[in-house]
């Protein structure tokens, strides 16, 4: 009996308190020892870091990392629900740290209480050691934060030391997730670059409850990923839309001339700019994050959207594919009598006039998206792939 008794992986209580987990088919001892020998990284404790940090504490994860240079402000309570009224004003790391291990005393907690990648360009370049470091000490990363440049950072270091990461973002009443994997496409397959003039949630505003349910959504992942249960989201962005509740998974394509992947991959990424060749081009499948890409605008419902041409009045006679007409020019002021009811998908030729035409209806209130690549991309995915249309 005291042979037995020295050598246990579990104490009673860590025992008792999973054993709805231990007692999970597929899941089991095997997938609670994992997670109590886990190290994860979790940079950004905000909307999406909150539900994340509780679910991962209260699941076991044996450590966890906090990184977060701000301090809980008053108008984070309304959807960062780690906090309460006493902490604003303090350190969102050490806060978080603190009520993670009243939850949970039997993992580890480390606050860091900077920022991720200081003075980093868009493109991830000048990062310091620090970055390098937090990275290589970990399992897997979750991206909880709100800007391109840490994602990109996040990206980049993933790649170099393979590890995992799950990214979410959130805007407005919409949120995608993804999980990278180290030896499938990266965040920059789908975003090259930032997008240009990317409101953020202190300007853009944010529906409460959607970080809490992206941030839900990252944690089952990760919980799934480190317990050895399988996963969708590997090769998958799932868009989610909070107003009509659709939930839509797109598969991702490596690039192939991605930098991150390539220079990973060698050879690979010639056999898989082989697969790729017939598929749209770069641009035409990296929707930003007002943008919706022709594949899927192609899976969208007739009436799911409103579609609005915003080509001036001899190109809308030349060609069009339905839907409303009225030129980028007049969006202003017209727009003010769209139905407000579903989503308006602008479209051009090109997809710039478009996107100019979201981005005034957004600020106008109307959900509104740009049809990435214009009428040039809807039409050249038409030609590749016949019988995928539904939106004539
Ligand atoms: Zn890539």
């Amino acid at each position: 009996m005291s042979n037995s008794d020295t050598c246990r992986e579990f104490e009673a209580s860590e025992w008792l308190r999973y054993t709805r987990h231990i007692q999970l088919p597929g899941f089991g001892v095997e997938g609670q020892r994992r997670l109590k020998q886990s190290r994860v990284l979790v940079i950004g404790c905000g909307g999406l870091g909150s539900p994340l940090l509780l679910y991962l504490a209260a699941a076991g994860v044996g450590r966890l990392t906090l990184v977060d240079a701000d301090s809980v402000d008053l108008t984070n309570l309304q959807r960062q629900v780690l906090y309460s009224e006493v902490d604003v004003g303090l350190p969102k790391a050490e806060v978080a740290a603190r009520r993670l291990l009243s939850l949970n005393s039997d993992i580890e907690v480390v606050a860091v209480s900077d920022s991720f990648g200081v003075n980093v360009e868009a493109g991830g370049k000048g990062y310091q050691h620090k970055e390098h470091a937090l990275v290589e000490a970990h399992d897997l990363v979750v991206d909880c934060t709100d800007n391109f440049p840490s994602r990109y950072l996040i990206n980049d270091l993933c790649a170099t030391y393979k590890k995992p990461w799950v990214y979410a973002s959130i805007f407005q009443f919409s949120g995608q997730c993804a999980l990278f994997e180290p030896d499938g496409p990266c965040f920059r397959c789908l975003f090259p670059e930032s997008p240009k003039d990317l409101p953020d949630c202190n300007t853009a505003g944010v529906l409460g409850v959607l970080p809490g349910l992206l941030g839900t959504l990252q944690a089952n992942e990760v919980i799934k990923y480190l317990a050895g249960l399988p996963t969708p989201l590997g090769a998958n962005l799932l868009l989610v839309e909070a107003l009509d509740l659709e939930f839509r998974r797109i598969e991702l394509r490596g690039d192939p001339v991605c930098p991150v992947c390539n220079s990973n991959e060698g050879d690979q990424g010639t056999e898989r700019a082989d697969e790729t060749a017939g598929a749209a081009s770069e641009s035409e499948v990296h929707p930003g994050v007002m943008e919706i890409s022709v594949e899927v605008f192609a899976q969208m419902a007739g009436d799911a959207f409103t579609l609005l041409d915003v080509r001036g009045d001899a190109e809308h006679r030349a060609f069009n594919i339905g839907g409303l007409h009225i030129e980028l020019a007049r969006v202003a002021e017209v727009g003010q009598d769209l139905p407000r009811t579903s989503m308006i998908i602008c479209y051009c030729q090109s997809g710039q006039r478009s996107l100019e035409a979201a981005r005034l209806l957004n600020e106008a209130g109307y959900s509104a998206r740009s049809l990435a690549g214009g009428l040039a991309a809807w039409l050249k995915y038409q030609q590749a792939s016949p019988g995928g249309i539904n939106n004539e």
